[in-house]
């Protein structure tokens, strides 16, 4: 795809300001694409621009991107982002009001940060994210054995 059509597709859709996403961000973008093929991805924003986005927030900076797959459960696209990647924002909002999406953005002079939005705020540290980066741990739960087998 070429930079214009991803600037056109990322922009701010309350000021229409273009701005190209960052290179981390696109990469995992990318990435995401590889390991879900033929899906389709839903943009729900990126870049954003308008006086009511804080000073701070990444997606001012066209570092974030929320989006969805249209038939893959958010929580393994979360927890491969989260466990594959450093730098990294991720953001489980599962109670969208137009639907669940996730947050990625790439933070390259931050800390990992993950959260999950509920009830209005960001709960910081979930367990998901915990878990998420001890496969050791998931794997023992998934394989747990019954007694006798
Ligand atoms: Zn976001």
């Amino acid at each position: 795809m070429t930079t214009i059509a991803l600037k056109t597709m990322f922009r701010c859709r309350k000021t229409h300001k273009q701005k190209m996403l960052a290179q981390g961000t696109l990469a995992m973008l990318a990435d995401l694409a590889d390991r879900y093929p033929g899906k389709t991805f839903e943009y729900v924003s990126a870049y954003r621009v308008s006086r009511d986005e804080s000073a701070t927030s990444p997606h001012r900076h066209a570092q974030a991107l929320d989006f969805r797959i249209r038939g893959v459960k958010l929580r393994d696209v979360r927890d491969y982002v989260w466990r594959t990647y450093s730098h990294v924002g991720v953001g489980w909002y599962p109670q969208g009001s137009t639907g669940a999406y996730l947050h990625i953005d790439s933070r390259p002079t931050l800390n990992d940060t993950s959260w999950t939005f509920v009830h209005g705020s960001n709960r910081y540290n979930p367990y998901w994210a915990e878990l998420a980066r001890r496969p050791e741990q998931v794997a023992n739960k998934t394989h747990e054995r019954k007694p006798g087998s």
